[in-house]
């Protein structure tokens, strides 16, 4: 059993010069008492009552429980033993609205660390004690007011602590309601629980055994040194607190079990309404953001790649200056470098796509009708590894099945444009040598190659049949990003016994440039994504604040019923990581769905970096424990007595 005892006891609060609550109050309250302590408004009241029940350390003189000064606790000392000695009844209730009557009743025993199963079972008992028997599951917003307050005497009971402390339990309930709850109440002190109401109600007062009279933070009366029930009568009769014949929801006083934390805490964030939904949004936003930002410079980096692979030279030109085909030596090598061996090996090196040989050889007389006089055209003959209409374009004659067999000639078009060659379409021929030689087409396009647009083109050999050849050059078409290793292999390919005849031409290399280019568009987008994290960090630590500072009353029951400062700290953490890992797995689906719209509309291929698509909900619960560990200090200096005055 407790017993009280207020010694010299005081209060000043500082604010706008200082405040004495409270000056040299002396009293004993035993165990089992009912005391009304009344006054007008602002006499000191709730100060005594916060004082007695150690919900805030008094400025002067001490208050004894069981024989326990308490003025030199810790304030995990005077938790647990405010948690093991007082439970409370506020005008405010003090419930928290979004969750059952059971559940908040449970609050008392969260605190206490008794096993769910049991504690669920007390609060049904304590529920069904006060009269809310089947509204357990209830949503305390749908209860009436009457209703809110035996919820908030069920938590009161539940716990087993001795000593009630009710401030103006019936201030906010109609006479009927006022009946009932003080009726409650009185039984509890029947069943041996100290009693303490503060209260200005006449009626109420005149239901207690002692009456302490405040004005200006004095006791000016205290009418009766008698205690309503004896010490020892403490019992629990049939159908009021079923549950207090069970030891086990003693518990032990001001301790958690991480569990209850987690599940506390992801009841904190299912019931948190618009609150709860709009922190989740936020670290959504900024997973989301960062997602999708990685996942787009990822894009844009292939996007430059591909441009680039584009615009990347895919030639590599071959040439031998000359041969000197009066002599055996300069028409062997002339016979090696020309021959479809040689193409063939062009064509096998690794990365060319396309080997085609054009052999320059000396001017032949031709004209496009029998009668012109003819004129001196330059000759080429060509080989290649692939058909020559997929290297160069070729405008077929009629009745060619557009492609070149090696039949007939292929003329250039500034060629055939200035012979007046008849048109395509009637099959034209051109005179050589006094004979006539079918047209095959007309070259349009030859690339770099643009001597061929004024020449005649036949394939080799028959070109060298007809005319001596004066030198050599190889057009290789090469996959991307292969021009430099082709460009080192191709002489000795072509030319096994001297390939230092060869000259061989390879454009720069784009990809230098490439590098520097990919590295500043990251960069942007880096810092890009830098910002939109940061601005979510700051924007959830703001919220999280505000958010515990909107809840200050809930913390401040919280710490009524024992929790310690440590245990609020691991509920804002664990509340802001449960926020963070939702806010981090819907972030990441919104961030690779956002990816895939831009990307989508700007017809891109989207890339996923699967380390940011792993990293996005560890991020979240980054954000969130950052989050959590700063808002830690507004909810951890909540001073419960003035949290509880709300
Ligand atoms: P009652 O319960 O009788 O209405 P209180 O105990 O609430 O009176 O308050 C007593 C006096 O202390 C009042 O003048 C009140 O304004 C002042 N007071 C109470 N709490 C605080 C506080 N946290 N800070 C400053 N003054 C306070």
């Amino acid at each position: 059993m407790t017993a009280l005892e207020a010694r010299n006891l005081g209060k000043a609060y500082s604010g706008g010069g200082e405040v004495a609550a409270l000056a040299g109050v002396d009293l004993r309250i035993a165990p089992g008492e009912f005391v009304a302590i009344c006054g007008p408004s602002g006499a000191g009241k709730s100060t005594l009552s916060n004082l007695l029940a150690l919900l805030e350390a008094p400025s002067s003189g001490d208050c004894i429980v069981d024989g326990i000064g308490t003025a030199t606790l810790t304030d995990a000392e005077r938790t647990r033993l405010r948690s093991a000695s007082f439970a409370f009844v506020f005008q405010a209730f003090h419930l928290i609205e979004a969750r059952s009557a059971a559940e908040n009743v449970e609050m008392g025993l969260v605190y206490r660390a008794v096993p769910r199963k049991a504690r669920r079972q007390a609060a049904v008992d304590a529920l069904d004690s006060v009269g809310l028997g089947g509204k357990e599951d209830r949503t305390v917003a749908k209860l009436s007011g009457g209703e809110r307050q035996r919820v908030a005497i069920a938590r009161a009971v539940v716990g087993l602590a001795p000593v009630i402390i009710a401030d103006e339990p019936s201030g906010n309930l109609d006479t009927a309601n006022s009946t009932v709850i003080m009726d409650l109440l009185s039984r509890l002190n029947g069943q041996g629980r100290t009693l303490i109401v503060v209260t200005h109600d006449e009626g109420v007062a005149r239901l207690a055994g002692r009456r302490i009279q405040l004005v200006d933070g004095k006791v000016v009366e205290d009418s009766a040194h008698q205690a309503a029930h004896q010490p020892g009568e403490h019992r629990a009769p049939k159908g009021v607190t079923a549950a207090e014949s069970a030891d086990q929801v003693k518990g032990r006083p001001s301790r958690l079990r991480f569990v209850d934390l987690l599940s506390d805490a992801w009841l904190g964030v299912r019931h948190g309404g618009i609150r709860a939904v709009s922190l989740v949004a936020a670290v959504a936003l900024a997973c989301g953001l960062g997602v999708a930002t990685i996942g787009l410079s990822q894009t844009a980096r292939y996007q430059v790649s591909d441009v680039f692979d584009a615009a990347a030279n895919r030639r590599v030109a071959l040439a031998v200056p000359g041969f000197d085909s009066a002599t055996p030596v300069g028409r062997r090598e002339l016979a090696a470098l020309t021959s479809a061996e040689a193409v063939e090996r062009l064509a096998q090196l690794r990365g060319v796509e396309s080997a085609t040989l054009l052999v320059n050889h000396l001017e032949i007389s031709l004209s496009a009708r029998s009668s012109d006089e003819p004129v001196p055209v330059t000759l080429h003959g060509i080989r290649s590894s692939s058909p020559l209409e997929a290297v160069f374009d070729i405008d077929f004659a009629n009745g060619q099945a557009n492609s070149f067999g090696g039949d007939g000639v292929i003329v250039g078009q500034g060629l055939a444009r200035s012979l007046a060659i008849g048109p395509l379409a009637a099959s034209p021929s051109i005179w050589i040598g006094g004979r006539p030689v079918a047209v095959a087409g007309v070259l349009t396009d030859a690339g770099y190659r643009t001597e061929l647009l004024n020449a005649v083109i036949m394939s080799e050999p028959e070109a060298s049949a007809l005319m001596p050849p004066s030198y050599a050059a190889v057009e290789l078409a090469v996959l991307p990003g292969a021009a430099r290793q082709v460009g080192g292999q191709a002489a000795v390919a072509w030319n096994q016994t001297s390939p230092r005849r060869i000259e061989v031409n390879v454009p720069p290399d784009p990809a230098a440039m490439r590098a520097p280019i990919e590295a500043s568009v990251r960069s942007v987008l880096v810092t890009l994504t830098g910002v939109a994290l940061l601005l979510a960090v700051m924007m959830l630590v703001n919220t999280t604040s505000s958010a515990v500072l909107q809840r200050t009353p809930e913390f401040g029951i919280r710490r009524a019923l024992g929790a310690r400062r440590l245990h609020l700290a691991g509920l804002v953490v664990a509340e802001a990581v449960i926020t963070g890992a939702l806010g981090g797995v819907a972030g990441t689906y919104l961030g690779v769905l956002g990816e895939l719209a831009a990307t989508a509309a700007r017809h891109w291929t989207p890339v996923l970096d699967p380390l940011a698509v792993a990293l996005g909900p560890p991020a979240g619960v980054v954000i969130g424990l950052l989050a959590g560990l700063l808002a830690i200090r507004p909810a951890t200096r909540i001073d419960p007595a003035s949290a509880v005055r709300q």
